[in-house]
């Protein structure tokens, strides 16, 4: 064995880089990012700290920020706790309210980073097929005695949002932290902020790299009580959120939000309609409450690789739970595909025509 691995802590020898394929492409529909581009306030606030503020460090704990945020989803500031990308708030908030060798239960499909993030901080995973595909088994979940149950909703990557009555059970008889991830909430109709109210276990997520087009500052965060999330901060650490992000993400909450909603009521138009269309083409997406459609056939690996050549990306799944009745038709294979404005739906479609045989 080589030093460093040596080295390197036993519980991270099995771990390896995330890496989905990000080989450019000209029509990029595979990682549910806004296609509409940056909120135009964004653009001009990141120019503006980039000439005045990038030479001192950041806020400590990005107060102003977390009032912005706090404004936005209609909680006080002290409820709120930003990061590097909800991604690194999901890893603090694991590290936060979890020993090494506790259980981390969560829906399967989901989250592709949840079991990496699980592993990262020694944990032990526990995934529980999704109900048909699209609901989650409360009492499975349950049963687990898990230290933190990891929900997402919409659900990535299925894109159905789930049961809220299952939601409401599963924070209500939890023994231990629920996170619900709502990377997606701006494109459904309806989210678990209520139930913010009701308990105190549970931690919503959110980030500014979907809805906000953002994704390149890395800007996420969370909501809970605010003893819950003083204890993620403590495991975040300070300066995680930078100078520019902050800017940009303070202009994209502010005079960007009709900008922003108006690109979410575009999409939720198109996403219909792709789903209509891709249902002409004899595909059968699942109901999607995101910014993507979720599609399982087990063409998927073939059909994306043909969209690549046509110079689309988007993004298969191969190994999806075949206990699964709606996975197991299709060998646990499905593509998804990120929605976007209709110029780039078309040659999505006229692609995926020619490789099914069927005239749109
Ligand atoms: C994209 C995504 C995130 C990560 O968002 P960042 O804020 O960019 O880290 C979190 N959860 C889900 C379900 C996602 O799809």
């Amino acid at each position: 064995m080589s030093i460093a691995l040596d080295l390197a802590r036993a519980s991270y020898r099995g771990i390896s880089l995330y890496s989905p394929d990000r080989t450019p492409c000209a029509i990029d529909l595979s990682d549910n990012t806004n296609l509409w581009g940056v909120p135009p306030g964004a653009a001009r606030a990141v120019r503006e700290a980039f000439a005045s503020s990038i030479t001192r460090y950041p806020p400590l704990y990005a107060t102003a920020l977390k009032e912005a945020l706090a404004g936005y989803l209609g909680v006080p500031g002290d409820m709120i706790v930003t990061g590097c990308g909800s991604d690194d708030v999901l890893d603090s908030a694991i590290r936060a309210f979890a020993e090494p060798g506790d259980m981390i239960a969560f829906p399967d499909p989901s989250f592709a980073m949840i079991p990496i993030f699980a592993r990262m901080n020694g944990l032990e995973t526990a995934p529980i097929p999704l109900e048909d595909g699209r609901d989650i088994d409360a009492d499975a979940m349950l049963a687990t005695q898990a230290r933190i149950i990891y929900l997402c909703s919409p659900n990535n990557p299925t894109s159905t949002a789930l049961d809220i009555s299952a939601i409401e059970r599963i924070v209500e008889r939890a023994p231990g932290l629920v996170i619900l991830d709502e990377a997606y909430a701006e494109f459904a109709t309806r989210n678990g902020l209520s139930l913010l109210e009701r308990s105190e276990r549970l931690l919503i997520t959110r980030t500014m790299s979907k809805a906000f087009g953002l994704a390149g500052l890395r800007i996420g965060y969370a909501a809970g009580a605010p003893a819950l999330v003083a204890e993620v901060e403590k495991s975040r650490g300070p300066y995680k959120v930078n100078a520019l992000a902050e800017r940009a993400a303070m202009t994209a909450l502010g005079e960007d939000l009709p900008w922003v909603r108006d690109r979410v009521a575009e999409l939720q138009a198109n996403r219909a309609r792709l789903a209509a269309e891709l249902t002409a083409l004899g595909l059968e997406p699942m109901e999607s409450s995101a910014n993507f459609c979720f599609v399982p056939t087990s063409r998927a690996d073939e059909l994306a690789r043909g969209l690549r050549t046509g110079g689309i990306a988007v993004r298969p799944f191969t190994d999806l739970p075949s206990s699964i009745a709606r996975f197991h038709d299709t060998s646990g294979a499905a593509l998804r595909i990120t929605v976007g404005p209709w110029e780039m739906m078309e040659p999505l479609l006229d692609v995926l025509a020619t490789l099914t045989g069927i005239r749109r």
